[in-house]
């Protein structure tokens, strides 16, 4: 019986699960909540690993490098691409919301008014601050990805700088970086368990009522993530990395089921570093640095959504924008998705950023929590696989991907 468990590839216990998680919560309804539970433990799980993981791979990976150059084309390589990525998005939510008009028409008194949550009131210098770790124990405690990568840098670029006497912590981290990869393989062997558990609730305990009055705004919502996954990610894997775009997404399978489950881009991060090294043959190096930067700052599914979002309350209100006002809006919804933290919810804090800069209600946030997690969910993968994409991309551009060890998804 365990046997024959284990013989099925991971990804098809995971989608199954993802389907039958789905099943599960439609028929059992709100008491599926009793199970969430194991999601829970599950998340927490992988949220383990996420510091050590980050920490001994990017240190080794920088180590490995073997050039700071090499460190520089990369970083700035994967920013430019964040940064184009994350405007052709958060324009395209702003088309969609243009020509769809999802907030024409909606009777605001049959919402349901769900909770705003506390707006994130740091201004650009503490943001700024935050980057750089008073202590690097400190950072680690609070699992702050960001401050964590700073050090992780700076320890690889010591170990370069001192030559041959950095050499002996070079293969610890090595080592390390080894160990954490094996641990990963364990803890995803609970990803079938977390992800039924995950889908059944919110299938389960998903308001229908609230759903099918926003059913424009979350439709929306899917096309264009839909649109930023099949279209720009699979141009970029089949036009700039000149790669088999079929192998990219069954290659990271796993990373877009847990992605969708939990909501999380940090949560899923050791997920999506182990597809993008193991199955796309990206080097520890790249995968480390991009990926770990991406979960923090890359959210294109965030900056679309945010877009659209803006535009749906100034239907709802009233509100006349200018052009002006939408190059605004590309701006603020492109730094809200950098700023916002790779969690369940966090997009839904950073539209008091970009609302404000137009003069929308806040109420808007209050209309939209409701059915907040089954538009976070396709935000977060579509987050997390363009993650994947440019760390692709960049190795093709690099030199740093091995395309032999790009396998086929039934040895994944
Ligand atoms: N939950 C998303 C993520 O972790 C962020 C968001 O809420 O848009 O990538």
């Amino acid at each position: 019986m365990l046997s024959f468990w284990f013989k099925i590839p991971l990804w098809q216990r995971v989608i199954a699960a993802l389907v039958l998680g789905v099943i599960t919560g439609l028929i059992w309804g709100p008491e599926s909540e009793t199970i969430k539970w194991i999601g829970d433990f599950f998340i927490k799980a992988i949220k383990m690993l996420v510091v050590p993981l980050i920490f001994f791979s990017l240190v080794a990976g920088v180590a490995s490098l073997g050039d700071l150059r090499k460190l520089g084309s990369v970083g700035g390589r994967a920013m430019i691409l964040f940064v184009i990525t994350g405007q052709i998005a958060a324009w395209l939510g702003l088309a969609l919301g243009t020509l769809f008009q999802p907030g024409k028409g909606v009777d605001t008194d049959a919402l349901q008014k769900g909770e705003i949550p506390a707006p994130n009131e740091t201004t650009a210098v503490e943001m700024i601050l935050s980057i750089v770790p008073d202590s690097p124990v400190q950072v680690m405690a609070d699992v702050r990805v960001l401050p964590l990568i700073v050090f992780a840098l700076l320890i690889g670029i010591g170990i370069l700088m001192a030559k041959e006497e950095g050499k002996p912590l070079a293969k610890i981290f090595d080592s390390g970086a080894i160990v954490m990869q094996k641990v990963t393989m364990i803890v995803m062997e609970l990803t079938p368990f977390g992800v039924f558990a995950l889908m059944a609730w919110v299938a389960g305990t998903l308001g229908p009522d609230a759903l099918i009055s926003l059913a424009q705004l979350v439709g929306l919502n899917y096309l264009g993530c839909l649109l930023i996954i099949g279209v720009m990610y699979s141009s970029m894997i089949k036009f700039i990395a000149k790669l088999p775009v079929i192998d990219f997404f069954r290659g990271i399978i796993d990373a877009i089921a847990v992605s969708y489950s939990t909501a999380s881009s940090n949560a899923t991060l050791p997920v999506t570093l182990r597809c993008v090294e193991r199955n796309l043959g990206v080097s520890n190096s790249v995968a480390s640095f991009v990926v770990s930067l991406g979960a923090t700052i890359n959210m294109n599914g965030t900056a679309m959504y945010l877009g659209l979002a803006t535009l749906f309350g100034a239907q709802i209100f009233g509100v006349d924008l200018s052009m002006g006002d939408y190059v605004l809006i590309a701006i603020t919804s492109t730094l809200g998705a950098i700023g916002a933290a790779g969690i369940p919810g966090a997009g839904l804090i950073m539209m008091a950023l970009v609302f404000g800069s137009v003069g929308v209600p806040l109420e808007t946030i209050a209309f939209v929590a409701g059915v907040d997690r089954i538009m976070d969910m396709m935000r977060t993968t579509t987050n997390v696989s363009g993650d994947a994409a440019i760390a692709t991309t960049v190795a093709v551009m690099t030199g740093e991907i091995d395309v032999e060890e790009m396998i086929s998804a039934d040895d994944v």
